[in-house]
Formats: C-alpha cells, sequence, structure tokens
C-alpha cells in the first residue's frame, strides 16, 4: 500500500479485517519510556514519532486496568463501555478483547496515525484527501480507536471529525498567523518551560498526545519530538531555584500519555520543592482516552497535595459514558476538575453547543474554566470565529444558567500579552455616585458607588 499522508507511516500489509493491529516488536528502542523492559509476548507496540518522522516503537506491557496482566478474554473489565464505541470495537476491532479495548496502552498502539489507514473506518471528503497535497510543514494524525468511534463515517462537518481529521484548508496560511503566536518560545528560559508570569510556569513534559488536534497551539511542538527524562532536569533545577513559583501547569503534548511511573517521578520531583504550592495538569485524555484514567493512575495523582487538573473538551458528545466514569474516578479521588475549550468554527460556535456542553460537563463534576478564543496559528483561519461570537455565546449563558457552567472567556493576547479577559458590556456608564449596569435580561440597574 502506497504511504499517501506524509504524516506517518502507513502499513504494507493490510490484514482481511481492514484494521491496523500492530503486534509486538522484540528489541524495538525504549527511548521515552526506558523504565520499560522489552516486552513479553502478548505486548502491544506505540509509536512517537520524531523530529524526522520516524517512528520510535515504544513496548507496552498490557496490563487490566487494575494493574493485572491481561489474561486476554477471561478477566471482566471494570471500565465499562459505551454502546457506540461497543459497536464500533465489535465492527472493526473484532479479535481485539474488551479488555484490550479498554487498555490505554493498546488504545495507543493501536492508534490510526494516516489517512491511508483513516479511510478504511471513514468515508474521507475531498477537501481530507486534499490535506495531503502541499509543502507546507504539518501536525501529524494521531487519533485512538475510541476517539474514532465517536466520530461520523459519513459526515466530513460532524463536530469531532473536523477537531482530528486534517484538512485543505490547514494549508493556507494567512499573513495574521504564525508557528508561535503566544510566543511562547520567547518565554523559555530553559527547554520545556514557559515563565510568562510572576509566580507559576508552564512545564511542557511530553511532545506527545494519543490524539492530536488540528487547532493546536503547540502544533509547532507536538509530534515532532518528545522530551525525555533529561530534558525534565534543567527545567526542574530553574523551579528549584526561583522560590518566587508556586505553581506548575504541566502540560505539552499530553502528560498522562507518560508511563505511571514516570508521571509519579515527575509530581514528586516536583511536589518537593518547598516553594511550590500546586501542581495543574493540562489534558485531554479524559475525552480522548479516558481508559487512561486507571484507579493506579486516580492513585498517583491523588497522593499528591493540591493538584489540580484542567481538561479539555470541544463538544458535547465527547461526555461518553466512558468520559464520565474516567471524570467521576478523578472527581471521587478529591482531584478538583476544571474545562477547557477553544472557540471553534462550525465546531462549538452555538450558544445552544456551549450550553450543552457545559452542562453535561457539570454533571460528572467538571467546572467549566476558560473558553479561549483561537489562536492565530499558521492554518487555523478555517477554525477561527469572530471575537463577537464568543461574546455572544456568554450573552447567552450568563443569567441563562447556572453560573457555575459560564467559564471565562479569553484571548491569550498575541505576541506574549497572557489571557485577557473579555466580557459582554454589562457596565453602562458612571451617573454621579452611582454606576449604571445592565443585567442579563436587558435591563437597566443602578449601584450606589458611594466609596468609590
Ligand atoms: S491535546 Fe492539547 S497539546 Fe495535544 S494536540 Fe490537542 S491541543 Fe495540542
Amino acid at each position: 500500500m502506497e504511504n499517501t499522508s506524509g504524516f506517518g507511516p502507513a502499513s504494507d500489509s493490510e490484514p482481511p479485517n481492514g484494521r491496523n493491529h500492530q503486534e509486538p516488536a522484540p528489541g524495538s528502542i525504549l527511548e521515552i519510556y526506558p523504565s520499560f523492559q522489552p516486552a513479553p509476548a502478548g505486548a502491544a507496540a506505540a509509536t512517537c514519532l520524531t523530529a524526522d518522522e520516524n517512528p520510535l516503537q515504544l513496548i507496552f506491557p498490557i496490563e487490566s486496568d487494575t494493574g493485572q496482566e491481561i489474561n486476554r478474554k477471561t478477566i471482566q473489565p471494570s471500565f465499562k463501555t459505551g454502546q457506540r464505541s461497543l459497536s464500533f470495537k465489535e465492527k472493526f476491532f473484532s479479535d481485539a478483547s474488551i479488555n484490550e479495548w479498554n487498555n490505554w496502552k493498546w488504545q495507543i498502539a493501536n492508534s490510526i496515525t494516516s489517512l491511508s489507514e483513516l479511510r478504511r473506518y471513514l468515508r474521507l471528503s475531498k477537501e481530507e484527501k486534499k490535506s495531503l497535497a502541499g509543502k507546507n510543514k504539518k501536525l501529524p494524525l494521531r487519533i485512538t480507536p475510541y476517539y474514532l468511534s465517536l466520530i461520523d463515517s459519513e459526515n466530513p462537518m460532524q463536530a469531532l471529525r473536523r477537531t482530528v481529521v486534517p484538512v485543505a484548508d490547514e494549508l493556507k496560511i494567512d499573513a495574521s498567523e504564525s508557528a508561535d503566536p503566544l510566543s511562547e518560545d520567547h518565554d523559555t528560559p530553559v527547554a520545556g518551560l514557559v515563565h510568562r508570569y510572576p509566580d507559576r510556569v508552564l512545564f511542557l513534559a511530553t511532545g506527545f498526545c494519543s490524539s492530536f488536534c488540528r487547532y493546536c497551539t503547540r502544533s509547532r511542538l507536538v509530534g515532532e519530538n518528545c522530551l525525555d527524562e533529561n530534558r525534565w532536569e534543567p527545567a526542574i533545577e530553574y523551579i528549584r531555584k526561583n522560590t518566587n513559583i508556586r505553581d506548575v501547569l504541566i502540560s505539552g503534548g499530553d502528560p498522562l500519555t507518560l508511563a505511571d511511573e514516570q508521571l509519579d517521578y515527575l509530581l514528586g520531583r516536583l511536589s518537593s520543592i518547598p516553594h511550590i504550592d500546586i501542581l495543574r495538569i493540562g489534558t485531554k485524555i479524559p475525552a480522548v482516552l479516558p481508559q487512561r484514567i486507571t484507579p493506579q493512575l486516580v492513585k498517583i495523582l491523588s497522593r499528591r497535595r493540591a493538584l489540580w487538573m484542567n481538561i479539555h473538551f470541544t463538544h458535547p458528545d465527547e461526555v461518553t459514558p466512558e468520559t464520565s466514569q474516567a471524570c467521576t474516578r478523578l472527581a471521587s479521588a478529591g482531584i478538583p476538575l476544571g474545562s477547557q475549550t477553544v472557540l471553534l468554527k462550525g465546531i462549538n460556535d452555538h450558544p445552544a453547543v456551549m450550553k450543552s456542553l457545559y452542562h453535561a460537563l457539570l454533571r460528572v463534576r467538571v467546572r467549566p474554566y476558560y473558553l479561549y478564543q483561537c489562536d492565530p496559528i499558521r492554518g487555523s483561519g478555517h477554525f477561527r470565529t469572530s471575537v463577537k461570537t464568543g461574546l455572544d455565546i456568554i450573552e447567552n449563558l450568563r443569567g441563562h444558567t447556572s453560573g457555575l457552567a459560564v467559564p471565562q472567556y479569553v484571548i491569550d493576547a498575541p505576541g506574549g500579552g497572557g489571557k485577557i479577559p473579555l466580557l459582554p458590556e454589562y457596565f453602562q456608564k458612571k451617573e454621579d455616585q452611582n454606576i449604571v449596569l445592565r443585567n442579563y435580561e436587558g435591563k437597566i440597574f443602578r449601584y450606589p458607588d458611594i466609596y468609590a
């Protein structure tokens, strides 16, 4: 089979059932997960793209989510599978056991990484096929089988499909766009660490994600390399020496794609720094790979003091039975959960869609935190909306539903200005000692601001 993608390897031999079930590759390189030994028989392989787009085969022993090595078809899964993903699994991955399907390492090992693979599952549109054209550097393609099960195979305009399947519009670069619009590289004192605000830093723990979002702000970094523990040390040392830093946001890439041992090590090192008050994790895992939220992972996370998690959600279709279980496991362990959502044209840029998403998130104990205006990264024009669209969404939420369901709408200022909040014009004017305010119904009220 031709490798037409340019994103990653395409299989030369297509299994008869049409799926790409990678078999163990004894002796493969364990560059990112050095703690893992070459896999025993029955283990699965995952790939992590490097700068030259050669896949490094990584071996994960397949375990059940209770930490036991899977006894294939005999152990009942403790992670319940939703009807939609179960039907998809039976159609395309029928020779995988339900335990394998519910194993996060199996999901990564069997992710779809090229359009030539993707066409086995979806009827590709012209625009999707044309994304292969052009010589512009592109974000790799990667979609977990679980997330693919949520995608409409016939409708290229379906919201979730548009977030992960590339289209030709990615190749159109506007003069206002750039690879690093937030100037993060400028605020990078050591590799993998962004220090912009006085008391907090962004720690880029890995360049790997289980599924790549086509509008990713860090598309210049993700999929390009995999930051290993050697690159962590200078960043940890920087944090140790700068005693004004009290808050570390661990992101990437997606830090929950790290092995348990690696994540535990990193959290332990950062927690041991006396001036660090809180750790935060930014992740999309509960939406794209909820099977990763295993009891062992929850144990690792919950034993760290003041650990917060912000989960990247895009659309209400992401809040499935699996995602609900993942969020419930985290919340029940006392980990406060917030959401971050990027405003995307034709995907979630309607008040009803956002309200539905935020209500669904509150039901699984995730508090809507930020709504981001889409950053002007290269090739993002087809995703970006006007700022008025975002303001209209907030206007349609505030007062019309619980305040818990109203996130802060922000623009991350191009050039490194940081997050700037935006609100509809509720403040009308100052009148003598009163301020004149408009409420959500458009009614005018006066507040006596006598201490001004
Ligand atoms: S999960 Fe986050 S870091 Fe990964 S591709 Fe999506 S937006 Fe980028």
